[in-house]
């Protein structure tokens, strides 16, 4: 199993972080053990002083898939859900200077957090699903999936292109604007319309 994130598909949060307006789907990886046991609280790694959130989106692919195109790729999506790719800025932007990779800084072990799945059908129209994320009882983040550069179908068809998709494998499509910090004891709640995908302290 693989986790699939986009960077920079939220135009607002791009500006936030000066980056410049992708040409294509910016793709990285998470190895499984990134996964957060989600019993648990999120700790914050000792090498980082400056973790922040970054609420997603995130897709459960349900079978085999390669060159899917963008017409077909709603075939391939079986549950939804919110989830957390944590990201250590602090160590993301030593890296980013130095064009070197930014696995150090977003692949680290529990730096993905994953909600409840629900049934992607539930969702007549996949294109404005509504979510927010809330830390200690404040909403930080909201936005829903009309706002992406790059729409559900896009991000499969080219993701596949390099990836072959698996059953079980994890698609995080992006964040929007309102990224920041947590800090011990804070408590993350994340949201699909007014449903509660997860709720979770740090440590
Ligand atoms: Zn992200």
């Amino acid at each position: 199993m693989k986790i699939i994130c986009i960077g920079r598909n939220y135009v607002d949060h791009i500006k936030e972080l000066n980056n410049a307006v992708p040409d294509e789907p910016v793709l990285f990886l998470k190895p499984d053990s990134a996964l957060m046991n989600m019993h648990l609280p999120f700790f914050l790694p000792e090498w980082s002083n400056d973790v922040h959130y970054e609420a997603e989106l995130v897709l459960l692919i349900s079978h085999v898939g390669k060159n899917i195109e963008a017409r077909f790729a709603h075939r391939y999506i079986d549950q939804i859900t919110l989830g957390i790719d944590f990201t250590a800025r602090d160590l993301q932007s030593k890296l980013k200077e130095k064009g070197l990779p930014w696995e150090k800084a977003k692949a680290f072990d529990g730096a993905a957090a994953i909600g409840k799945w629900i049934d992607y059908k539930t969702f007549a129209t996949k294109d404005k699903i509504a979510f927010h994320l809330e830390k200690n009882g404040q909403t930080v983040q909201k936005a829903d999936s009309s706002l992406m550069i790059y729409n559900f179908a896009k991000i499969i068809e080219d993701a596949s292109k390099y990836f072959t998709l698996k059953k079980g494998d994890i698609i995080f499509t992006g964040t929007p604007a309102g990224v920041g910090p947590v800090k011990a004891n804070d408590t993350l709640t994340g949201f699909i319309e007014n449903e509660q995908m997860f709720s979770f302290h740090v440590k």
